[in-house]
């Protein structure tokens, strides 16, 4: 994980989102499906301790899940309330 601001040497992403697009190799658009989906998936029941809903949601919409799980685990993300609060940092909302 970078993000040091004392190392100017780095170009910077300007944003989070910009560097969650980069890592999850999707769409803004996609990821911010994702968001959603395990939001709503949460507010209805527990976090598995997986990345369960997660991979159901790409599996459904045809989203190659290998490269989106392995940008989530980067990012820290290892069941979906850690992946839904990945998505929401920096919100938009
Ligand atoms: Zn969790």
């Amino acid at each position: 994980m970078t993000g040091d601001p004392l190392e100017p040497d780095r170009p910077p992403i300007t944003g989070w989102p910009e560097l969650l697009t980069v890592a999850l190799t999707v769409e803004p658009v996609v990821w911010r499906a994702l968001q959603r989906y395990l939001g709503g998936a949460l507010a209805s029941r527990a976090c598995s301790g997986r990345l369960r809903e997660a991979a159901r949601w790409a599996a459904t919409r045809h989203v190659p899940w290998d490269p989106l799980s392995r940008g989530l685990h980067a990012l820290g993300a290892d069941c979906d309330c850690e992946a839904w609060e990945v998505l929401s940092r920096g919100c938009w909302c």
